[in-house]
């Protein structure tokens, strides 16, 4: 699997422009998801162009949760490709046509979502045989939660997104891949704990898995 960090609130390729807020490319199994839209539209499509990512590309929309740094260019997004798009049910988006999600589901073959957490996000779960990576927003209801739920889905190898204010770090030892970005207080202690796990995001940054 391929991710691409689209957007985010700093940069790791110089040609693109950071800005708070968090949106990425998961490509798997065929299918290619946008998670999240950041914030404002035009940051989105012009990150997305610089990194040659078309909006006709894309297969579906999956937004972890309602706060207008993940939502912000998702009405633009569907102007231009009106794919189907999944968000938490306890979120409103002004799409009418969004796939509310409560319960854990199967997006598509070896995707998942880990369901409504706490009443506020969920994850994107992808499976690669009994082991899985799991893509998150904010981490509004807690690393430990998204983890535990993830783990329905296989061993929890990789973990990528916004990590908050995340500081049990023993909980992620085990993994094999660890990119803490977006509103993640303390990346550099997770960097200085696992410097054999750690990935640097930034917009533009590419983590093939
Ligand atoms: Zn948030
Ligand atoms: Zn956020």
């Amino acid at each position: 699997m391929k991710i691409t960090i689209i957007y985010d609130n700093t940069i790791w390729n110089k040609k693109l422009t950071p800005d708070w807020g968090f949106s990425c490319l998961v490509d798997a199994h065929g299918t290619k998801i946008l998670f999240d839209t950041g914030a404002k539209e035009n940051i989105l499509f012009d990150n997305m162009k610089k990194l040659n990512i078309e909006p006709s590309e894309i297969d579906l929309v999956f937004i972890s949760h309602g706060h207008w740094d993940h939502t912000g260019g998702l009405l633009a997004f569907l102007n231009k490709n009106q794919v189907k798009v999944y968000i938490p049910d306890s979120c409103d988006v002004g799409v009418d046509t969004a796939v509310k999600v409560s319960d854990a589901l199967e997006i598509s073959k070896n995707i998942y979502s880990t369901g409504n957490i706490e009443n506020i996000e969920q994850s994107l779960v992808v499976r690669e045989g009994t082991d899985v990576a799991v893509i998150a927003g904010c981490s509004h209801p807690g690393v430990e939660k998204i983890l535990e739920k993830a783990s329905q889905f296989g061993t929890v190898k990789t973990l990528i997104g916004g990590l908050h204010g995340f500081n049990n770090f023993k909980i992620v030892a085990d993994l094999q891949n660890i990119c803490p970005t977006h509103c993640t207080q303390n990346i550099q202690k997770i960097k200085a704990l696992y410097p054999d796990k750690y990935i640097e995001g930034g917009a533009g940054k590419v983590i093939n898995i």
